[in-house]
């Protein structure tokens, strides 16, 4: 160790973007600021376009979160009372919530243990449980992409389509991603990105957007987002929300998504660098083509190795997040739902075990390959 000091090393580093988009930022806030239209404003527009054009989907729709923008997606499809909703029981908790607001059943499904993304043979499963027991109608699928992993949407969208099902994607960390080039928001029925400033995406505040294929979809999601309304402004058609996105975030997305390509090729080669730097110590998430890198999730043998690991890197000055820390049917807001959606529903050993498992290492476009080097140095120690 020389005692040079060291640059701390982020998590994740909202700052060094910032300052090669400082200028830019000020000007098109300033714009903002003196047109006055904080709502509905032409940087709205203009974001749409190009979040429509940079996922070759057809359209988007700004709203106010990722969350949000489930809640829209759900609303649109009528879903409520009486609908299962599927979805992975290990991911953030936005995911679970929706379908419980409106008043539906989240039925959590199991992940795989080396993708982390839902495991479509427990799925099905738990999709012909529903059937069975005739209680619930099996109504949607929330796929999600977890760290930025693609799920296998092909084969969702095929049980989906089989069962009459809606598929949504849950990108909200994944926005980038592609599967075989087509990115993500060319899949599902909808896709929803989250905006939150973390993400691979983010603003400086919240912010989401919805993606669809369909016209007729997106003119009810821009219809629910402004509390239902029809043509006039003071004609409800639909029960609604207020869910837009402010002309403000827009504009700060506008000026990010000048980077956004060459973000994601950065994400990509840190990945890399991971890799090489950690290769053999620990498990690490696999590099496959269209990885969107939102978190490098690496896997530790078990709770104790774990633990030994985040002591080491807390010496060692290395930040690092542990997403999630208790699958969703534990968590004591979402225990009841899990009760009572299938009789019997079987384990899900795969999202608890990984939660006892998993730590996310920095991870943004900014790190060189010597900051890679000083975290993978005291992962080595430590493992
Ligand atoms: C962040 C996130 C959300 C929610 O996004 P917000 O913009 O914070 O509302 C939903 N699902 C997943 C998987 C997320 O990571």
């Amino acid at each position: 160790m020389n005692d040079m000091p060291q640059k701390p090393i982020a998590l994740f580093d909202m700052q060094a973007q910032q300052s090669l988009i400082r200028a830019k930022l000020d000007a098109r806030i300033a714009h903002v600021l003196s047109s006055g239209r904080f709502i509905n404003g032409p940087e709205v527009v203009e974001l749409e376009e190009r979040l429509a054009a940079f996922a070759g989907c057809g359209h988007a729709v700004g709203v106010s979160s990722g969350t949000d923008a489930l809640q829209i997606a759900m609303m649109a499809e009528g879903i409520g009372r009486g609908d299962a909703v599927f979805l992975p029981a290990f991911t953030y908790t936005a995911t679970a919530e929706v379908p419980l607001v409106l008043g539906a059943t989240p039925v959590f499904c199991d992940v795989d243990p080396l993708t982390f993304n839902m495991d479509l043979a427990d799925l099905q499963r738990r999709i012909a449980l529903v059937e069975a027991e005739g209680r619930l109608r099996p109504r949607a699928v929330v796929g999600v992409d977890l760290f930025g992993r693609p799920a296998d949407w092909p084969a969702i969208e095929a049980i989906c389509a089989a069962k009459n099902m809606f598929a949504l994607d849950d990108a909200a960390q994944a926005f980038g991603g592609d599967i075989g080039g087509r990115r993500l928001g060319c899949f599902a029925g909808a896709t929803a990105l989250s905006f939150y400033p973390t993400k691979t995406l983010g603003c400086y505040g919240d912010g989401g957007a919805l993606l669809t294929q369909d016209a007729d979809r997106a003119a009810l999601y821009r219809s629910l987002r402004t509390h239902g309304e029809g043509g006039g402004r003071y004609e409800v058609l639909r029960t609604g929300m207020n869910g837009r996105l402010d002309t403000l975030q827009a504009a700060i997305l506008l000026c990010k998504l000048d980077l956004f390509e060459e973000e994601l090729a950065a994400r990509t080669r840190v990945a890399g660098w991971y890799a090489q730097h950690l290769d053999g110590t620990v498990a690490l998430p696999e590099i496959i083509p269209g990885h969107a890198w939102g978190l490098y999730t690496i896997k530790l043998e078990d709770a104790a190795a774990r633990a030994r690991m985040q002591e080491a890197l807390k010496a060692a000055g290395i930040p690092f997040g542990v997403y999630y820390p208790k699958p969703l049917h534990h968590q004591p807001a979402y225990a009841a739902a899990h009760a009572g959606s299938i009789g019997q529903a079987p384990p899900l050993p795969v999202s608890e075990a990984l939660c006892h498992e998993v730590m996310s290492l920095p991870m943004h476009p900014y790190l060189e390959e010597g900051d890679v080097a000083r975290v993978a140095a005291a992962v080595r120690a430590a493992a």
